[in-house]
């Protein structure tokens, strides 16, 4: 029998997709239901019908599955953050290896062995950043909280089991007190209002913490009193900043950060490398998972001390630079000036004096690279979700190096780009999933491959 809207139907999950879903069959389609377990018997209501698959919402849990658990947060599946509070964080980590394995096999054709998944250091309160976005509630109180699955309205969340403890304080402290400033939140629909978002970093290392204020507006009345007042019931804020947005958009921050207090950013350490965060810097969010990825990265690199590396994609140029020592040359490239400044600045910290780092589309820095003759023996790739592009692999492959690291936040376009690397003379040897994003779909992969002998 065909689906019909607002069907109840009896329903049992038997995989998860990788964008989080409960997947079963019913009418000869796939159902997909959010917040499900493998192995859940359920009474599902059909809420949308495509012409191969349909959506539904649980309407009630017959029989959990083995990974059934009871969510730990009040606004789990409201909020648009957590997708996997309802099952352990073991059968968490086995779907994210089976989103791995089935975009390898289904994508990319390949049938090497997917290696176990490697877990975050810690499954809670393992982000260092947040962006809390702002409310008023009763009294004109402002509230932080996140914005709803696929929509702007914002739950609030006083305490979001993702964030530090301290940085949740922080941000519930500096709602009183900018309440108490009659600061007025910023309102999307009339575009009124001076408060856009909290945003807060913790430099894990150093415990300094930088306090970021998003305003629709040039100034924040009360400048002096905020900062007095916050820094007086938080010392580990190291550093405050007003970040301008006053464009009616999407897009949480804007250019212009003005510094109220401290020299307007932190300093990290990740992987051997200090890094300087700013509130426009791009820093993987999970600062000791990061960690464990890079060693996985440098573990299958197997850099002899001796060799030529070229970081494709390099950000701050923190892979790369966390490999420094055990190459002869480092060549970073990536398209972001103010990212390459960092890995500059980064490189001079640590006194490496061998390396260079491009501003340029990778594509296009490869291309030349290969042109000039160079020949790396290792290639890191560390694409956007999108993946690389036909020039970049082309160039890679010209390069020949021996062996190529991939660092992959998406399985799907990793899958198209290995599949390609494969069929241009080069074998996988290795595929690690890591989880540096619990409780959500996301999932890192690294991936060795080695040229096969001429
Ligand atoms: N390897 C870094 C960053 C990885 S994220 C780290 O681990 O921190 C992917 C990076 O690719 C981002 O810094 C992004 O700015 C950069 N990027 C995106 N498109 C690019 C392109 N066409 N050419 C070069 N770099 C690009």
């Amino acid at each position: 029998m065909p689906l019909i809207k607002n069907d109840i139907i009896d329903l049992e999950i038997t995989s998860l997709s990788n964008d989080g879903n409960g997947v079963g069959r019913s009418g000869g389609m796939a159902v997909f239901v959010p917040f499900t377990a493998v192995g859940d018997v359920l009474k599902v209501r059909v809420v949308k019908v495509c012409k191969s698959y349909a959506f539904g919402i649980i309407s009630e849990i017959i029989k959990g599955g083995a990974g059934r658990i009871v969510p730990d947060c009040p606004i789990f599946g409201k909020c648009g953050g957590c997708c996997f509070r309802h099952i352990s964080y073991e059968a968490e980590l086995a779907a994210k290896r089976g989103f791995v394995e089935d975009a390898m096999r289904r994508i990319g054709g390949i049938d090497a062995e997917i290696g176990e998944i490697i877990p975050s250091p810690a499954a809670e309160r393992y982000r260092n950043k947040v962006q809390y976005p702002v409310i008023e509630g009763e009294n004109g109180q402002l509230q932080a909280g996140f914005f709803a699955g696929r929509s702007h309205r914002v739950i609030p969340c006083a305490d979001c089991l993702l964030q530090p403890e301290n940085l949740n304080n922080i941000a519930n402290d500096a709602c009183e007190i900018l309440t108490k400033l009659g600061v007025k939140a910023y309102d999307e629909a009339s575009h009124k209002g001076l408060l856009r978002h909290i945003y807060l970093r913790d430099a894990v290392t150093s415990g300094e913490v930088l306090l970021c204020l998003v305003i629709n507006g040039k100034t924040l009345p009360n400048a002096d009193k905020f900062c007095e007042e916050i820094l007086r019931l938080h010392s580990e804020i190291k550093t405050i900043v007003l970040n301008i947005n006053t464009e009616r958009t999407n897009v949480i921050t804007g250019k212009k950060c003005v510094t109220l207090y401290g020299k307007g950013s932190i300093d990290d350490v990740m992987s051997g490398v200090p890094v300087e965060l700013n509130p426009l810097s791009f820093y993987q969010v999970n600062t000791r998972g990061a960690n464990v990825l890079y060693a996985e990265a440098a573990r299958l690199a197997s850099l002899n001390g001796d060799e030529v590396l070229l970081d494709l994609y390099c950000g701050a140029g923190t892979i790369g630079l966390s490999m420094a020592a055990n190459c002869k040359k480092l060549i970073g490239v990536e398209i972001i000036p103010e990212a390459i400044e960092s890995a500059r600045r980064n490189a001079s910290k640590m006194g490496v004096t061998h390396s260079d780092f491009i501003c340029s589309d990778a594509g296009t820095a490869a291309k030349q690279l290969a042109e000039s003759g160079l020949s790396p023996d290792v290639i890191i790739l560390d694409p956007p979700r999108k993946g690389c592009d036909e020039q970049t692999i082309t160039a890679v492959v010209q390069m020949h190096p021996a062996r190529i690291v991939m660092v992959t936040c998406n399985p799907t376009t990793a899958a198209r780009d290995l599949a390609a690397l494969q069929s241009n003379g080069y074998t996988i040897d290795a595929i690690t999933p890591v989880d540096m994003f619990p409780r959500t779909k996301h999932v890192e992969t690294v991936v060795l491959m080695s040229r096969a002998k001429d």
